[in-house]
Formats: structure tokens, sequence, C-alpha cells
């Protein structure tokens, strides 16, 4: 099972090497505190109110990296950035 995961990792992290996507970060946050992280295509995608256009990156590191220039506490989400979710 654990194999797997790494298996599912390394493949959704070459496919998104191939092109990049739209990162929005979500104006209001979570419980917790942090912001979260989205591509456009997510499910939980923010209303537009709501969210703040970061830029095309190849990678959610890059995506959390422009985030937290106006967020200090930004994450990833965990549907469509789950690799750069950490809380
Ligand atoms: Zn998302």
């Amino acid at each position: 099972m654990v194999i797997d995961l790494i298996y599912f990792c390394l493949i959704n992290f070459n496919n998104n090497n191939f092109m990049k996507q739209k990162y929005y970060v979500n104006n209001n946050a979570q419980s917790n505190g942090d912001h979260e992280i989205h591509v456009d295509t997510c499910y939980y995608f923010p209303m537009m109110h709501n969210r703040t256009y970061l830029g095309e990156f190849e990678t959610c590191q890059e995506a959390v990296r422009e985030a937290k220039k106006r967020y200090e506490k930004s994450n990833g989400c965990v549907d469509c950035c789950w690799l750069c979710h950490t809380s």
C-alpha cells in the first residue's frame, strides 16, 4: 500500500512536469489558519471573490512559495495539491 502511494506520487509528479497549471490561493483561511492553494480544476476550488490568482507553475511547491509572499500560512489543498499538503 505504501509502495502504491509512492508510485502514484511519482506518476503525479512526472505528469506535473509536462504542463504548467494555474494555481490560486483561497483568501479565506481554514479553521487552522491555513490558506489553501488549488488548481483551477479542483473540486474544492474557491469562489471567484474568495480566491487570488498566483500564476502558472509546474509544481505545487512553486505555487506555495508564491502564496507565502501573500499569506504566511499557505498550504496545498489535500485534494489537488496533496504533494504540498502538510497539515
Ligand atoms: Zn484543491
